[in-house]
């Protein structure tokens, strides 16, 4: 039967990527929404492309700008805007399957939202899961829905685990790679002074900006780390991270008769996207096979905290549990701004993130409300801190 897709955050690097693999399999999936936030031209160009029913944008201007386009195009589809829109397009009934590929908090309630309506949910908003993992992680299982990871380490980690799941008495531990960003090599000394555009050059993955520099600062394997705990119910101490320069080796599993299980490919995010929109089938993505004799070589070492400090803030926040983790997002998201503003350095991130953990109390995650007063505060603790530092030169 043929998947209907709402694409939230269809703009994007994965909606991009997402949209790639539809194309190429039209009687397998259709698109009943697409939504942006303020790149309304591009929106308009995928709405003429795929004709979805309806286009969720930011703002009630993007939304007639982008009306008044599709309409001259001779356009069906039907502009709405603003978050509760991005709500109503997730559970909507046009829809089977949600993917979850805003960046950032603004993810979490639409996501959250496909979850209590029961949906197939492809999820690459990290963010969501880590601000709200457990309550996150109980709404789908109520309603009956289905968690699919596109996040390309934890869609390895899924592709290596058994059924069962961990749950399965042979999984002795999950093993994250990481490529170590664009910084890996260089003198810690220097990272003080890193532009935006430096920081957002990644050896090996095109993303979008506020996870490219998370993959630089590495608060990026942090929040993944974070993910899978919720995602495969795991604790902390029993998943790895490791460095792996060439980013071939997507993820692993060990099991404990001392088998090791990966799943490899080239680093091209619609490998996961393809898996997760078709599985429990498998179907072309456009993606080059691998060739193992052009990699010819593959390295690992271990993660270096001293030179990755947000990495270790994030072990230490899925540690405390509670809404430490939606602080320790709120705070980086808040920080990653600045730095793309040139409102603070690269080194900045870090100070801000653990000042903020540091500043503000710790309690359960009980409710969704809970989460977004935790994310608020910490964004105004996180804004406060960041008035007192310097601007870089
Ligand atoms: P991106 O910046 O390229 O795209 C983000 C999308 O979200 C755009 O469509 C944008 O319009 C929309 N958006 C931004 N702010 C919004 C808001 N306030 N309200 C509604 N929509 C908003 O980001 P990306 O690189 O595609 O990443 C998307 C998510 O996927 C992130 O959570 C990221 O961590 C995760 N992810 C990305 C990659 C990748 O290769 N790009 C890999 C793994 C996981
Ligand atoms: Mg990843």
């Amino acid at each position: 039967m043929q998947k209907r897709l709402t694409l939230l955050g269809s703009t994007g690097s994965i909606g991009d990527s997402t949209l790639d693999v539809v194309a190429r399999h039209p009687q397998r999936f259709s698109v009943y929404a697409l939504t942006a936030h303020r790149n309304g031209d591009k929106l308009v160009e995928q709405c003429l492309r795929f004709a979805p029913e309806v286009a969720v944008v930011g703002d009630a201007d993007t939304a007639a700008a982008v009306e008044r386009k599709l309409r001259a195009a001779g356009s069906k589809t039907v502009v709405t805007y603003g978050p509760q829109a991005l709500v109503e397009v997730a559970k909507s009934d046009g829809c089977d399957t949600v993917v979850a590929a805003i960046v950032g908090a603004a993810g979490l309630v639409p996501t959250l939202a496909a979850g209590q309506a029961g949906k197939r949910i492809l999820l690459a908003n990290k963010e969501a899961l880590v601000m709200s993992g457990d309550i996150f992680m109980d709404a789908a299982r109520e309603n009956g829905a289905v968690l699919l990871p596109v996040d390309s380490e934890h869609n390895a980690v899924f592709q290596c685990l058994p059924s069962e799941g961990t749950k399965h008495g042979g999984v002795t531990k999950i093993i994250l790679t990481a490529s170590g960003g664009p910084f890996r090599t260089r003198e810690p000394a220097t990272l003080v002074g890193v532009t935006p555009d430096e920081a957002c050059k990644h050896p090996n993955w095109s993303m979008g900006r506020k996870i490219s520099v998370d993959s630089a600062t590495m608060m990026n394997k942090g929040l993944e780390v974070i993910e899978a705990h919720y995602l495969f119910d795991l604790p902390g101490d029993r998943i790895d991270v490791l460095i792996h320069p060439q980013s071939v080796i997507h993820s692993m599993v060990s099991y404990a008769d001392g088998s090791v299980l990966a799943q490899l490919g080239n680093p091209d995010m619609r490998t996961p996207i393809a898996h997760a929109l078709a599985f429990p089938d498998r179907v072309d993505s456009g993606v080059a096979q691998l060739d193992l004799t052009q990699v010819a070589t593959l390295n690992f070492e271990k993660p270096d905290y001293a030179r990755f400090p947000c990495l270790a803030l994030a072990m230490k926040a899925l540690a405390e549990g509670g809404v430490a983790s939606a602080t320790l997002n709120a705070a980086n998201e808040v920080a990653v701004d600045a730095f793309l503003n040139r409102r603070i350095g690269f080194m900045a991130i870090a100070q801000t993130v653990d000042a903020v953990l540091n500043a503000l109390d710790n309690r359960s995650a009980a409710s969704l409300d809970v989460v977004l007063e935790a994310d608020a505060a910490a964004r105004r603790a996180a804004l406060k801190i960041i008035d007192s530092l310097p601007v870089p030169a």
